[in-house]
């Protein structure tokens, strides 16, 4: 396989577009947003000269890889794709549609994947007439940074597509770890009831965002802490991901902290918004 279709440019389909062109792979990348995929090309260009600094891509690989990505605004390019990744807002009827779309769209041997963070991929494939050719490959954000993609084995997910896919991840250079369609899979449900626990402690006064952060930074050994790793993911989608666990495992211990809720109700989703936990000044 060589001709990918990434769909959705936000935080993520940018990224996905990104490693998939820096391996060799022709990649379209569509959105529907008015005027996003300029903004998203020229971010993608940033992101790679960023990487040229570090001597991790020369600047030739560089070219070529920008030379690789083409845009559309259409579904209609995904026409010659062989994997299409969907990387569209996280709700169930967007998804739904889109891939009822990409059945028809997509020629019949096309695998397609979705990187959603928690809808089923089981009822995702339910949506077309190719649930064999189904699957979940979930990206970690920063997408050209991060090793790990979840590979999300729906419930008519044929093994040769998880194989394929397995395969794809190891050409992107990055690690691949099967799962098994579960609410959250295994990331996000072990993910979000921490982040959870950290917007309850600050909303109870527990402490600052600052100082929970800290506590798990440097008592934990994290990277990030969990305010801005939620930050850096979207407060709107950790709310989303936090209402498919508690509605689809039934289970109230995953139910959204107040403050999240309204912080999202607010305009504040982090990183992409310019405010979140922490304020944001680029
Ligand atoms: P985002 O809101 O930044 O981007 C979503 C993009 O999808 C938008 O640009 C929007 O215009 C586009 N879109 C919406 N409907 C479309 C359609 N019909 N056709 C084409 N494009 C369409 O979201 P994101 O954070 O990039 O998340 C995308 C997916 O990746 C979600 O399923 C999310 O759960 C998942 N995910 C996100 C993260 C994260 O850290 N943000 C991590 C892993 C997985």
């Amino acid at each position: 396989m060589s001709r990918v279709a990434v769909v959705g440019a936000g935080t993520m389909g940018n990224g996905i577009a990104h490693v998939f062109a820096q391996h060799g792979w022709d990649t379209t990348l569509i959105d529907v947003a008015p005027g996003l995929l300029e903004r998203v090309l020229a971010l993608i260009r940033t992101n790679f000269e960023r990487q040229v600094k570090k001597g991790t891509v020369t600047a030739e690989q560089r070219d070529a890889a920008l030379a690789r990505i083409r845009t559309s605004t259409s579904l209609d390019a995904v026409a010659d794709a062989e994997l299409v990744v969907e990387a569209a807002t996280e709700q169930s009827d967007v998804k739904f549609k889109i891939f009822r779309d990409l059945d028809r769209l997509a020629p019949p041997a096309a695998i397609l994947a979705s990187n959603t963070s928690s809808i089923s991929i089981t009822t995702i494939a339910a949506q077309t007439k190719r649930p064999p050719q189904v699957v979940g490959m979930h990206f970690m954000n920063p997408v050209p940074v991060m090793s790990l993609v979840e590979v999300i084995r729906g419930l008519e997910t044929g093994e040769e597509t998880v194989g394929k896919v397995v395969e794809v991840v190891k050409v992107l250079n990055k690690t691949p770890v099967v799962v098994n369609d579960a609410p959250g899979f295994v990331s996000n449900r072990v993910l979000m009831p921490m982040i959870n626990e950290a917007v309850l402690c600050v909303m109870e006064g527990v402490a600052t965002p600052e100082a929970v952060d800290t506590v798990m930074t440097l008592g934990m050994n994290h990277p990030l802490g969990p305010l801005a790793l939620a930050d850096l993911i979207g407060l709107d989608v950790c709310l989303a991901i936090l209402e498919v666990l508690q509605r689809d495992l039934g289970d109230d211990k995953y139910r959204a902290a107040p403050l999240l809720r309204t912080m999202v109700a607010a305009g504040r989703l982090g990183r992409k918004s310019g405010r979140g936990f922490y304020v944001y000044r680029d």
